[in-house]
């Protein structure tokens, strides 16, 4: 018997959600972090509506709405020369407070739960106190693991403690390396990152500046300063002193001498008072892990894949890919998992990355033409009529970035060998989201007739929707289900919302709530679909999930 069912490796925001919700779904796990986190410079600052939905799941979506920004801040981007300079062009967005609003005012929106600027400062601590809600979860900072070695009943794990020195071995039968790009996981298990090596050079650097919640007029989450002398994004952290800069550079580009303070000056146009809390230099890239598994050994976010953070969805697929893997392995824990089921983990993440990685990268290099932009800052007809220019430059090579509902929604499995054939769910575009009940896809979003957004009355496992007095009964299916000690709870919907929203009278959700399988009638073999669903159905190796993302 190993000492814990599940040995994760990195808590940054993938290995802690990892964690929670193998905690939810009480399967014990401990979770080794090598620092205290704190990082000097906080990076991501959006959260996409797919990470807000696990978030809900976990039960601190509120709370993580309630910290950040003021709920009333406007989310709106402004391109401009500098910060005190003219503005080109601005991409307005609501505050926090009205997208909510807007979100639980009908039922054809896509989510409950829409994307959410805030610093991943804030939301860090809030995982690390809901962790302590979880009793099958232990989280140990201030240990490394050195490195492991698969054995025949799991894995053999080498943890050194930063305090002591002293190095003990830990057993698990799984293994998740969520240990970041320079991942000990993937080196061991000798996986290679393939890909663009650089993309571009950036710094990033984090600042107390008393006065510039004024100079950012009106208020913007993020204000983009171009001039053709530096080409950077102030991000409002608190939206009151604390701020944030990304700095982009051509791949090459050796960011060593640049400071923080003339690189702040740049951004706003003038000298002001400030304070250096932190400063990170690095490389954009585009990489992907050529596997993302042995038999016991997993990897999941950074450790797997490294994009440039435009369209901010690294750490959002990250989490996306840990709540993925915590079904599946519960699965297996729990004893109902088939012996395919965690290999369809790369079958299925494996294509999403690819083609996220490639969108992002399209608008990272499409802003880097912006470095060197020609630009006219005088007051002048001259200088306007070339801003104006500028600023339809602007609009056209950032745009999608901001409003992603496609890149969160939109990705689907079809063609996995744990979802049932069926015709290809719509393409996967960036800027749009069609909500389809194709097998393979997200189960669309719809607000019962009591208000409860229907996410929250689906189980934790599977669940069968029964749409309509007309639907068959879903007993075989149930039956079949039990039989194979897979947990599948049954869901009546009889409104005339839900007929029209999801137009078939039995739709089989997955764990993960994406459509497993639909249908008018019960399938001729109940056992073949539930076979198929738990991976005791087709063998997964080298099956594809084949998709790319259409760009605006
Ligand atoms: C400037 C910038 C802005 C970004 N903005 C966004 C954004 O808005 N939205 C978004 O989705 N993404 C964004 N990203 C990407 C995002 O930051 C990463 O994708 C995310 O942090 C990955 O999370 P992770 O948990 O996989 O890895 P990490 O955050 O790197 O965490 C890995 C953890 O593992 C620990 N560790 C490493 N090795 C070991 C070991 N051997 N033993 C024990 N512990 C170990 C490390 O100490 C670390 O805490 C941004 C990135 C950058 C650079």
């Amino acid at each position: 018997m190993n000492d814990v069912p599940v040995l994760i490796v990195g808590g940054g925001p993938v290995g802690m959600i990892l964690a929670l919700e193998l905690g939810r779904r009480n399967v014990s796990c401990l979770l080794l972090e090598e620092t205290d986190r704190s990082p000097a410079v906080p990076r991501a600052s959006s959260f996409s509506a797919r990470s807000m939905e696990h978030f809900r799941k976990l039960g601190i979506a509120g709370r993580i709405r309630s910290s950040g920004l003021p709920a009333d801040y406007p989310t709106d981007v402004s391109y401009r020369t500098r910060i005190c300079g003219p503005e080109l062009h601005r991409i307005a967005l609501p505050s926090s407070a009205r997208i909510l609003a807007a979100a639980g005012s009908g039922h054809s929106g896509p989510t409950a739960e829409p994307q959410h600027r805030i610093s991943q400062l804030y939301v860090e601590p809030i995982l690390l106190e809901r962790s302590r809600d979880f009793p099958h979860v232990r989280i140990e900072r201030g240990s490394k693991l050195e490195g492991f070695e698969e054995t025949d009943h799991g894995v053999r794990a080498f943890v050194r403690s930063a305090t002591t020195g002293e190095t003990r071995t830990v057993t698990a039968d799984h293994l998740v390396g969520c240990d970041g790009g320079g991942s000990t996981v993937r080196k061991t298990l000798g996986i290679e990152l393939t890909g663009d090596e650089t993309v571009l050079q950036a710094i990033t650097a984090f600042y107390r500046v008393p006065q510039l919640a004024e100079l950012v007029s009106p208020p913007a989450w993020m204000t983009w300063s171009v001039n053709g002398e530096v080409l950077c994004v102030t991000v409002a952290v608190d939206g009151r002193d604390h701020w944030l800069i990304h700095a982009f550079y051509p791949a090459g580009t050796d960011t060593s001498g640049v400071d923080a303070g003339a690189l702040l000056t740049q951004a706003i146009g003038r000298p002001t008072p400030h304070e250096v809390l932190g400063i990170e230099r690095w490389a954009g890239r585009r990489l992907v892990a050529d596997r993302y598994s042995s038999e016991r050994v997993f990897l999941a976010g950074d450790s797997a894949h490294l994009w440039v953070p435009m369209a901010g969805m690294g750490m959002n697929i990250g989490i996306d890919e840990a709540m993925h893997l915590a079904w599946m392995l519960a699965a297996v824990h729990q004893g109902w998992a088939g012996p395919d089921l965690l290999a369809a983990y790369e079958a299925e993440r494996r294509p999403v990355a690819e083609a996220v990685s490639g969108f992002a990268t399209g608008i990272g290099k499409g802003l880097l033409d912006l470095v060197s932009a020609e630009v006219n800052e005088e007051d002048s007809t001259a200088g306007i009529a070339s801003r104006q220019r500028l600023g339809r430059e602007v609009a056209v090579a950032d745009s999608g970035q901001f409003t992603p509902m496609g890149l969160s929604f939109g990705y689907h499995y079809h063609g996995s060998p744990l979802i049932a054939a069926d015709r290809r769910p719509p393409e996967f575009s960036v800027a749009e989201y069609h909500p389809s009940i194709t097998a393979g896809a997200r189960l669309p979003h719809l607000v019962l007739e009591d208000g409860t957004p229907i996410y929250d009355r689906l189980g934790r496992d599977f669940t069968l929707l029964r749409i309509g007095d007309q639907a068959p009964d879903p007993e075989p299916v149930v039956r079949a289900a039990s039989a194979c000690g897979v947990p599948l709870q049954v869901l009546e919907l009889l409104s005339p919302a839900a007929i029209e929203r999801y137009r078939s009278p039995l739709l089989l959700v997955r764990p993960d709530q994406y459509v497993a399988w639909h249908g008018a009638a019960i399938p001729e073999s109940p056992r073949d679909l539930i076979d198929r669903v738990r991976g005791a159905g087709v063998p997964t190796r080298n099956a594809g999930v084949g998709i790319s993302v259409k760009v605006p």
